[in-house]
């Protein structure tokens, strides 16, 4: 049988839509009719800043960024965002407070002990992420608060965010653009592309100026902030052609009305997903049922021995990218912006059809 992929309920990099990458496909043979590709084109050329400013404008008017924040397009992943942001904000002889919430908030704890000290706030490690843990104690004295909104492989979420009269920074990688989040509760705010927003390559970077304001120690250069956005992102070679498709994916969400409008096809999406995982006797979520994600819905089978044949089942269905991240087992569908509710509608058909051919 040949396998024709339709829904893909990939983590990532991104799912982009139809549009988008012909309109990308295009301007890699022939940008805007310059007779240039895209990829051939310099960042200094009058044309790609206009790119540049027009994202930015786009950013700012979909997340409705305050004024005084910096719009920052970066390199290295979401990661390089882990050292980078105390190697800002966090000195040796002081302290940063973190949440322990899943497998990248823990990375990023380790790369912050190089900076200073962490204390760990909260942590749901010793249940194998399945909440949000709860926010202990944080002293005045604490350089930052750190947290990650969404958490990608455990399929927990954040639906609210504290105020601890500290800067609040957080990890929206993997919903942001999502959902209506409010930035102005943020001091930074930090997302690699690779998800909402376009293709990796990319790193997008919210900062309050303020917070900017309070560094007095030297940076070096490619790890200040500051540098940046004084140098509108372009203090060295930007990645071009992923600024180039997040700003058409943002035009796409633009003209699909914007973040409020694509968060109730978000929910619609994920509450059919969730209403099947708990009504098929087959198949139980990960997450607890409070703080389950929207974006990625994590589950298994009670049964695990049928897990790679409904695997093998929903890929003849047309279903790729279910399987759970190799350390979490089991399923994970994405419903990134771009997966319609068709595809859900899909998966759980297939859901069905396996429960009734195998148990029917
Ligand atoms: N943080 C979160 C929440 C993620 O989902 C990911 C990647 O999926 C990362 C950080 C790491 O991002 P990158 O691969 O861009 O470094």
């Amino acid at each position: 049988m040949t396998i024709q992929i339709k829904h893909n309920f990939g983590a990532g990099p991104c799912i982009l839509p139809a549009s988008v990458l012909e309109q990308a496909a295009e301007a890699v043979k022939n940008w805007d009719n310059s007779g240039l590709s895209i990829l051939e084109v310099s960042h200094r050329s009058p044309k790609f800043e206009e790119v540049m400013r027009k994202t930015e404008q786009l950013v700012r008017e979909l997340l409705e960024v305050p004024e005084d924040y910096a719009v920052l397009f970066l390199q290295g992943g979401a990661s390089t965002q882990f050292s980078m942001i105390p190697q800002n904000f966090l000195q040796k002889h002081q302290k940063a407070a973190y949440l322990d919430a899943g497998l990248f908030g823990h990375k990023s704890i380790k790369e912050a002990k190089y900076f200073g000290q962490v204390d760990i706030v909260g942590s749901s490690a010793g249940t194998s992420y399945s909440r949000v843990p709860e926010i202990g104690a944080v002293s005045k004295d604490t350089a930052y608060f750190h947290c990650t909104s969404n958490n990608t492989i455990e399929g927990t979420e954040m639906f609210s965010f504290p105020d601890l009269g500290v800067p609040l920074i957080c990890d929206m990688s993997s919903d942001i653009f999502s959902r209506v989040i409010p930035i102005s509760q943020f001091d930074l705010v930090y997302a690699g592309a690779q998800k909402n927003m376009g293709p990796a390559g990319m790193t997008l970077v919210l900062v309050k100026n303020e917070l900017l304001d309070t560094v007095e120690h030297p940076v070096p250069s490619m790890s200040d902030y500051r540098i940046y956005r004084d140098n509108q992102s372009m203090f060295n070679t930007p990645p071009v052609y992923s600024i180039y498709v997040a700003m058409l994916n943002l035009q796409w969400l633009k003209a699909n009305g914007g973040v409020a409008e694509i968060e109730k096809e978000n929910i619609a999406k994920a509450a059919l997903l969730y209403a099947e995982i708990e009504r098929n006797p087959l198949f139980f979520g990960m997450a607890d049922q409070e703080h389950r994600s929207r974006v990625n819905v994590c589950f298994k089978m009670h049964d695990l021995a049928k897990e790679e044949d409904f695997l093998s089942f929903a890929a003849e269905r047309g279903m790729v990218g279910i399987k759970g991240y190799r350390t979490a087992g089991g399923f994970r569908a994405s419903l990134y912006n771009a997966l319609r509710l068709d595809s859900v509608k899909a998966l759980v058909a297939c859901m069905q059809d396996y429960e009734k051919q195998n148990y029917g």
